[in-house]
């Protein structure tokens, strides 16, 4: 168990793999309660999937695009940690389109985002955590009763009482199975064939695309997802960008065609959709191999106490933002 023990004056280190919003909310209760964690994160900033892409002056969006707080004690830590200027709630049109083509609204619900983008969250939490960024652990070797972080130089990343990953299953399972902890990474299987892929793109309008709207779920084939990235409070753009998010499906039967193809296939899409005859002066695209949980059975977090390794993310639970705090925070509990 991950304590204070009474024989030692040393408290536990803890390593964490990823700071994504699961790693970061790991990190800062852990730190909290008087551990000593370091985070690894094998980009150049934190924030994983909670991604903006710099764009003309500003950035959009690419990844998750707004979050629930329905615990209020997630919005309670995201004022805590991030600070009450990092996210606002998104305040947007949102539809959907029906099986008969209709337009519905959304079921009313408050959707929060980051402020003047969703990676504002991840940098605010990142202070109150010790990151080493660029660091991808390759590999974990046991020595004694502790793990030694490796990277793909075979490069020394420090020695911890624990770990805890939190990359997406396919990733977990691969840094599972290079550290010899076959039985653990068995458990991934299902997880990792339900994470899908997707294609985003940020188009920029120059007139509005669409009068009536800000936020779109499609009946298509193509798109799974359209919003108006300007639409979200603190963005201070000339224009609009539109961000475009193809369904797994489209994106699968088009996983490795060409970035501008993929862009000129959504844009078009976007225009068969609206009617609009409004085209975009830019387009960028983004590739996510593991974008969402498909579902399925989800524990909240894995626990293999004997090794000390824990998992977190939002696949053990639900899939969504949210999600990735109620994982992380419930084996920071079991772990305790
Ligand atoms: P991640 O954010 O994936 O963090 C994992 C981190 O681990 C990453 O930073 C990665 O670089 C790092 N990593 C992986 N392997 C290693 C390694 N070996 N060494 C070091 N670092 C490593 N959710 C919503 O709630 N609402 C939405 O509207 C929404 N839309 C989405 C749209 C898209 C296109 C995508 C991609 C996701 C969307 N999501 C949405 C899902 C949401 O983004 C995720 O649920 C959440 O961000 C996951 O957080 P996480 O910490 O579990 O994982």
């Amino acid at each position: 168990m991950l304590k204070v023990t009474s024989d030692t004056t040393s408290i536990r280190s803890v390593a964490v793999i990823g700071s994504g919003l699961a790693g970061l909310t790991a990190a800062i209760l852990l730190g909290h309660s008087g551990h000593h964690v370091r985070v690894f994160e094998k980009s150049r900033g934190p924030g994983g999937r909670m991604a903006s892409k710099r764009v003309g002056e500003g950035s959009a969006d690419i990844g998750a695009q707004y979050f629930t707080a329905r615990n209020p004690e997630f919005h309670a830590f995201l004022e805590q940690w991030a600070g009450a200027a990092a996210f606002q709630e998104w305040q947007a049109r949102f539809r959907f389109q029906d099986q008969t083509l209709h337009w519905q609204p959304f079921p009313e619900e408050k959707r929060y985002v980051g402020v003047p983008r969703m990676t504002a969250i991840t940098r605010a939490l990142s202070a109150h955590a010790d990151v080493a960024a660029q660091v991808r652990i390759e590999r974990l070797q046991r020595t004694g009763n502790q793990w030694q972080l490796l990277c793909s130089d075979g490069q020394n990343h420090g020695v911890f009482d624990q770990v805890i990953i939190t990359a997406p299953p396919a990733q977990a399972r691969d840094l599972l199975l290079e550290s010899e902890l076959g039985a653990l990474a068995s458990e991934l299987a299902n997880p990792v064939e339900q994470i899908l892929p997707c294609w985003a793109v940020a188009a920029h309008y120059t007139q509005p695309p669409v009068a009536d709207a800000d936020a779109m779920r499609p009946h298509s084939d193509v798109l799974y997802w359209v919003a108006n990235n300007s639409s979200k409070p603190g963005r201070d753009d000339s224009g609009q960008w539109w961000v475009l998010h193809a369904t797994p499906e489209w994106t699968i039967a088009h996983v490795d065609a060409e970035p501008e193809q993929v862009s000129a296939a959504l844009v078009k899409e976007f225009a068969a959709l609206t009617g609009s005859a409004v085209k975009p002066g830019e387009a960028v695209a983004h590739r996510w191999l593991y974008a969402r949980s498909a579902g399925g059975d989800q524990s909240g977090y894995l626990y293999d106490e004997e090794n000390g390794i824990g998992l977190a993310g939002d696949w053990l639970a639900g899939g969504r933002v949210e999600g990735a705090w109620e994982s992380a925070t419930r084996l920071v509990a079991a772990m305790q």
